[in-house]
């Protein structure tokens, strides 16, 4: 059945896609028309927006979901520190906290105006796309693999996580909304072997490989004291970068890094906030693009943002590069919001499908309410999005078509009754 929105500020998210007075037409999960409302084709519904603004679903290139109910464990201390400080409560998460997070996680996300997420865990590879799919959100996940010499709270996760990744893609064989990765934790936590029989297995199974890079400077420290060289260097020399490699983070990268990381095709996930909280640094974002690289948004955990929330990151993206560099146009809300949408959907490596509006993509959109006192234009929402918009504006959330959030209520789970079962799960079973 053929829908179409109307009288609608439509943000498709091709740069310049800014369309006042328009409308989208959606059959079915794909979106066949849009353009200018009085040219609209004739549809089965129609569906007046009152002027408000329609955008793209965003998309979070890296979170960890499964931690949520954890969240705020650790405010201080680097990535190290942190990491010792929160290992005695994420050490001992069992597969139904894993769970609870990632309801927690999912709901948190699709009212921030979330539409897909590119989901990491260490146990339990299928919990998030099973959740996410059955409250209707869009998802890539699976679990990072760790060498257990290196990383040693909690047993093994490999090859469980390939098993665990292969059983969730057969349950969810067909479901548009569900795709999986295989992926390795970091440089630091696992062996070469290690990394090599997660990327050949990743390639085998034709899913995207996940890994942390390049996160903190003492990372380099660890790995060039191991192999003699940094990171970045030591991945690309064990052959398990490519296109459908996704990195997050890749802070500590030199220019002879950036310009090799461009030749191999891989997209970054970049998280300014969970990066600037840990003291982790900033990023080289202007140069990664200027050097053609991918690069998405990503939350990273509530352990370490604390929220989940694209709008903060698209912000914090602008302003973060700016303090640091004393330059007022080193990047600007053009490029955030590219790289959280249309940017975000190359890292995934879904943008046949997202990150844009326009016809044969499927319709994952975001309806927002940014009434600008003196009238809403291409530059007054451009602006808007980036520094000023947040889940108070979010109005209505679209994936493939189906309406999943709309003022404040989900269509397919009961949040309220699912927070006050966790709560309860909580005041029952204390946790660490
Ligand atoms: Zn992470």
């Amino acid at each position: 059945m053929s829908t179409l929105l109307t009288n609608l500020f439509l943000c498709d998210g091709t740069p310049d896609g800014f369309m006042p007075d328009a409308a989208l037409l959606i059959d079915g999960e794909t979106i066949v028309w849009t353009g200018m409302a009085q040219q609209a084709p004739a549809a089965a519904a129609v569906r007046d927006l009152a002027g408000q603004i329609v955008i793209p679903g965003l998309i979070n290139t890296h979170a960890h979901g499964g931690m949520s109910i954890q969240r705020g464990c650790c405010d201080d201390g680097d990535l190290f520190e942190w990491a010792q400080t929160i290992a005695p409560y994420t050490s001992v998460l069992s597969l139904e906290d894993n769970r609870f997070g990632c309801e927690l996680a999912v709901m948190e996300m699709v009212r921030n105006g979330i539409t897909t997420a590119c989901d990491c865990t260490r146990f339990g590879a299928g919990i998030f796309s099973d959740v996410a799919s059955a409250i209707g959100m869009r998802s890539l996940s699976g679990a990072l693999a760790n060498s257990p010499e290196y990383r040693k709270a909690g047993r093994p996760n490999w090859p469980l996580a390939r098993e665990e990744t292969e059983a969730a893609m057969a349950r969810h064989a067909g479901n548009g909304l569900v795709r999986h990765f295989l992926g390795a934790h970091s440089p630091y936590s696992c062996t070469a072997e290690l990394l090599v029989e997660v990327k050949r297995a990743a390639d085998k199974l034709g899913v995207p490989f996940v890994i942390h890079l390049a996160e903190n400077a003492k990372e380099t420290e660890i790995v060039h004291a191991r192999h003699g060289t940094t990171p970045m260097r030591w991945l690309h020399d064990l052959g398990v970068l490519d296109e459908r490699s996704i990195l997050a983070h890749c802070i500590w990268l030199d220019a002879e890094e950036i310009a090799l990381l461009a030749k191999t095709g891989a997209g970054i996930a970049h998280n300014p906030v969970s990066n600037a909280k840990l003291a982790s640094g900033i990023a080289p974002i202007p140069a990664m693009r200027r050097a053609g690289i991918k690069v998405g948004l990503g939350t990273d955990s509530t352990v370490s943002n604390n929220s989940l929330d694209i709008f903060q990151e698209m912000k914090a993206s602008v302003l973060l590069q700016r303090a640091a560099s004393l330059d007022a146009h080193i990047i600007d809300a053009a490029d955030a919001f590219a790289m959280a949408t249309r940017e975000g959907a190359r890292v995934l490596g879904w943008h046949d499908a997202i990150g844009t509006l326009v016809p044969g993509k499927q319709a994952d959109l975001v309806v927002l309410d940014l009434d600008h006192p003196l009238g809403n234009t291409a530059q007054r929402v451009l602006s808007d999005l980036v520094y000023r918009a947040g889940p108070q504006h979010v109005r209505e959330v679209m994936v493939a078509g189906s309406t999943i959030y709309a003022d404040g209520h989900f269509s397919n789970i009961d949040a309220t009754a699912t927070v006050a079962h966790i709560k309860q799960h909580y005041a029952h079973t204390p946790s660490t």
